[in-house]
């Protein structure tokens, strides 16, 4: 069976957290399907708009919304901008994430607190708007076979524990439990639930980690495929798992890592 270079087509999909990394190879992938993209920003609009600019000049639809996601009431506001702007809503990428990392003896309650609310709260809240808004659609003009779609962004530190990051791997770790609870709860709705698991990827957020050729060859002893991911990686899976083309797949963490989580420790232990 031939696959449709445009997957999307028809669908209206949010990313957030979209102006750099995984979120913004996520957007462009998506557009790239046939979507047309809400690219949520927290700070960075110039970013935003660059990609907004980009997406237009290859031919896709998108627009630019500001909004934080650990604020309920600015997240209420991304939703009625996005469906304002494209008239529904059918795919959520939850993706918005960020780390403050510290020892735990050093590590303030601002930096525990900040990682919760963004990477756990934030998902929290979106999939809480996205799920309202996908039970109130109108079902007979479904782009989709589900009710609507959404994809969580996780880590492989949902299941690897990471010192000097309690935070980050504990928002995981409940990013985990968050998207499988949800998937379970919202099926007979028709809406899919599922997480990517990203390992190293190159962009900002782990920029100390390859950008000096020691770091790089440290990093590479745990990534058994012998490279760092890029964000179109990810992208890709993600593109799949918000279309038809995964539409029996919910509760579900799709690793994208290289091999990170297969222990490559022991690939020369006796
Ligand atoms: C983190 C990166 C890290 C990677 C693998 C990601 O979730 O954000 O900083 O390089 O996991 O450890």
């Amino acid at each position: 069976m031939s696959r449709s270079a445009t997957p999307l087509a028809g669908h209206v999909a949010l990313v957030t957290g979209a102006s750099s990394g995984i979120g913004l190879g996520v957007a462009e992938a998506l557009a790239g399907a046939g979507a047309a993209v809400i690219v949520n920003y927290h700070s960075d609009a110039a970013s935003a708009d660059a990609v907004v600019e980009r997406i237009r000049a290859g031919g896709g639809r998108a627009v630019a919304v500001g909004a934080d996601v650990s604020d309920e009431g600015e997240v209420v506001r991304l939703f009625d901008e996005a469906v304002a702007a494209f008239g529904r809503i059918d795919v959520l990428v939850a993706n918005s994430g960020l780390q403050k990392d510290a020892a735990i003896a050093d590590m303030t309650l601002a930096d525990w607190n900040t990682v919760i609310a963004v990477n756990l709260t934030g998902q929290f809240l979106c999939a809480r708007e996205a799920v309202r808004r996908f039970r109130a659609q109108p079902r007979d003009r479904r782009p989709a076979r589900s009710a609507g779609a959404i994809v969580t962004m996780s880590s492989v530190h949902e299941v690897i524990p990471w010192a000097g990051h309690i935070n980050y791997a504990a928002s995981k770790g409940g990013s985990r439990m968050f998207t499988r609870s949800l998937a379970q709860e919202v099926a007979l709705d028709g809406i899919r639930v599922n997480a990517i698991a990203p390992g190293a990827i190159r962009t900002p957020i782990n920029r100390d980690a390859w950008d000096d050729a020691d770091a790089l060859e440290k990093l590479l002893r745990l990534i058994p495929y012998g490279r760092i991911g890029e964000p179109d990686d990810v992208a890709r899976a993600v593109v799949w798992l918000a279309s038809d083309d995964a539409d029996y797949v919910t509760g579900t963490t799709l690793f994208v890592d290289g091999g990170m989580t297969l222990y490559p420790e022991f690939r020369d232990n006796d």
